[in-house]
């Protein structure tokens, strides 16, 4: 793709360094340790996600640390925090990124999240960050990879080899000896040498997390009306943006917080919602679910901490990371599980006593819609309803989505 070689910053693009001043965190993240309340944490949360320039990955610099882009949804982030850097999921440029370089780089049918990552490179927005790793979920996340390695060949950029048949003995060597391919390149990234003990902490520090941000989701299947859905959303999401250890204290306040709050469920449908495990869709189109009368009791939103549970270190770390990927039953549209994507989604609408699925796909992108083929058949033969809508990161408009939604829990309610 020759194209792709005249990718470069331009006269008149913001230099290494230049990219536009943002909000300012404290190099301790004294903000986010100090905030005492639900409604603060949504407000830094809100802040940091309206700020492109990475406002944690900065404060992370300022206090001497490296930082790591990873793509969603497989990095393994352990591997990364086990080297004292700071793994951050790289989960698109957001609503107030103006695409005006990528455009002219990618083509028109491609999702948000690839144009807008690729913004963020070209204009230097991405300049806090030290390395990247995209792993192979979707021909757009390996070619970004190949994008990265020419437009930022200063920094180094990896894409992460996942096997896709689960069943063969091959397939835990396979993945072990690919992230050990990684770790080759985070050796040097980080100046040090890779350490079996200091991998096994980082995997009981997720463990950690995974466990609260499990709470969190059961909460909000059974009793929905606790938190709303932005809430919910922006705790998970800062999950990937703050050091663990910051953000597992903010959830266990956000948890005690939470349970103890009083407010009864409206008169709304259950439903989940699939699609979104990549790219994710807007505060204003989550408000909106909500707002039309649809309770979200199951979903696919952050799947950096929910693709599998939790993972016991065991006596080769390596090995145990490697073996969670492959036996891991969260089955998400980036698994190539064809044959039981039906019965996973009727087990999913069961578990959490959904009333419908809602499936928010991103524009063009090819694995969850793939899936949705899948899905609606099993849907179908159980006549469960179900509504598909399509989202883009710079949604503007609302009102088409505001009338489907409406009509689908009209549907069910007089159904
Ligand atoms: S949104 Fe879909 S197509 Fe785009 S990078 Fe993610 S998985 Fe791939």
């Amino acid at each position: 793709m020759p194209e792709l070689l005249q990718i470069r910053r331009l006269a008149g693009d913001p230099e290494e360094g230049d990219a536009p001043a943002g909000i300012e965190i404290s190099p301790d993240f004294r903000e986010f340790r100090e905030a005492d309340s639900v409604e603060k944490m949504v407000r830094l949360a809100q802040e940091v996600l309206a700020d492109p320039t990475f406002p944690t990955v900065r404060a992370w610099r300022k206090a001497g640390g490296k930082a790591v882009g990873c793509f969603p949804v497989y990095t393994p982030q352990e591997i990364v925090h086990s080297f004292g850097m700071l793994p951050v999921a790289m989960q698109g440029g957001g609503e107030n990124l103006e695409i005006s370089r990528a455009d002219a780089a990618l083509g028109s049918f491609l999702c948000s999240i690839s144009k807008s990552t690729l913004e963020m490179a070209l204009t230097g927005l991405l300049d806090p960050f030290d390395a990247f790793v995209f792993p192979y979920i979707c021909d757009v996340s390996r070619n970004l990879d190949g994008i990265f390695a020419r437009v930022v060949p200063q920094r180094p950029s990896h894409m992460l080899h996942l096997p896709q048949n689960f069943t063969s003995p091959a397939t835990i060597p396979f993945l072990v000896s690919e992230y050990r391919r990684l770790i080759e390149k985070l050796e040097r990234v980080a100046g040090r040498p890779f350490s079996q003990e200091d991998l096994r902490a980082s995997l009981e520090l997720f463990n950690r997390q995974r466990e609260l941000v499990d709470r969190l989701a059961t909460m909000k299947r059974d009793s929905p009306g606790k938190l709303s859905l932005v809430e919910y959303y922006l705790l998970l999401r800062l999950g990937g943006l703050l050091p663990r250890e910051v953000h597992i204290p903010l959830l266990e306040r956000a948890l005690t917080e939470l349970e103890g709050r009083e407010r009864k469920n409206k008169d709304a449908i259950r439903v989940i919602v699939i699609g979104p495990f990549c790219e994710q869709p807007t505060l204003e189109l989550l408000q909106l679910v909500e707002d039309v009368g649809c309770y979200v009791v199951g979903e696919e939103f952050q799947m950096v901490h929910r693709w599998c549970s939790s993972i016991a270190p065991g006596a080769d770390p390596l090995e145990s990371l490697a073996t969670a990927y492959v036996r891991t039953p969260v089955d998400i549209g980036v698994r190539s599980t064809p044959t039981t994507k039906g019965a996973a989604v009727l087990a999913r609408v069961d578990a959490s006593k959904a009333q419908g699925v809602l499936f928010l796909t991103a524009k063009f992108c090819e694995p969850a819609l793939e899936d949705v083929v899948l899905y609606r058949r099993a849907l179908e033969r159980r006549g469960l309803p179900y509504l598909h809508m399509e989202f883009e990161e710079k949604s503007t408009t609302y009102e088409q989505a505001r009338l489907q939604l409406e009509t689908f829990v009209e549907s069910i309610l007089f159904n």
